[in-house]
């Protein structure tokens, strides 16, 4: 097994606040905007971005999260159904835009539940996609519209993503055979 450094501590850093900016920017704003994260990782990243957002607009946006898990044992088998746990969305959806923040984007197929889980709740203006690693490997037609890197990876690599508040500190490795 090899491991290789993807993102030290800094870049991760760098990327939140770069994001945070960028969500900013294209919202001219914050109005209307909540943040939703697609536990366990997205759900750290989603607080982590508000919080930014908070340092540089003095703004609180609402966050939410989902729990949404392939159950697959592990990256290389197809994927199977996601499951959809009940999820915590405080805050009315309807006419919000909603960004959903998870780490790892591979086949699209949690972020399409989590899309249809967050339509369950009403109807949100605008549903967008931030994601910390885009590994390619898509089987739906989904992007992100918010990325912190993307890397080319053979089907079973993988991303192993790291987190101040869970990992004890932020870095992303990839892990190859
Ligand atoms: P997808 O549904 O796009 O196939 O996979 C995305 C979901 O599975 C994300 O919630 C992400 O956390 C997890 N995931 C997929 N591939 C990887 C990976 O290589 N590393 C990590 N850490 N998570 C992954
Ligand atoms: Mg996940």
């Amino acid at each position: 097994m090899k491991k290789k450094t993807i993102l030290s501590d800094q870049d991760f850093k760098r990327i939140i606040t770069r994001i945070a900016y960028e969500i900013i920017e294209k919202h001219k704003g914050t109005k209307n905007l909540a943040l939703v994260g697609i536990q366990t990782r997205g759900d750290f990243l989603a607080k982590r971005l508000a919080d930014q957002i908070q340092k540089i607009e003095n703004v609180t946006l609402p966050v939410g999260s989902m729990d949404i898990n392939m159950y697959r044992d592990d990256w290389t088998k197809i994927s199977r159904q996601p499951i959809v746990r009940p999820s915590k969305i405080p805050f009315c959806v309807d006419d919000m835009d909603i960004i959903l923040v998870d780490d790892v984007l591979f086949t699209g197929r949690t972020i399409r539940a989590a899309m249809d889980a967050l339509m369950d709740f009403g109807r949100p203006s605008r549903i967008e996609l931030a994601i910390l690693v885009d590994r390619g490997h898509r089987e739906l037609p989904i992007q992100a519209d918010y990325k912190g890197i993307s890397i080319g990876t053979e089907h079973q690599d993988m991303i192993n993503v790291m987190v101040l508040e869970h990992d004890n500190q932020d870095m992303v490795y990839i892990e190859q055979d």
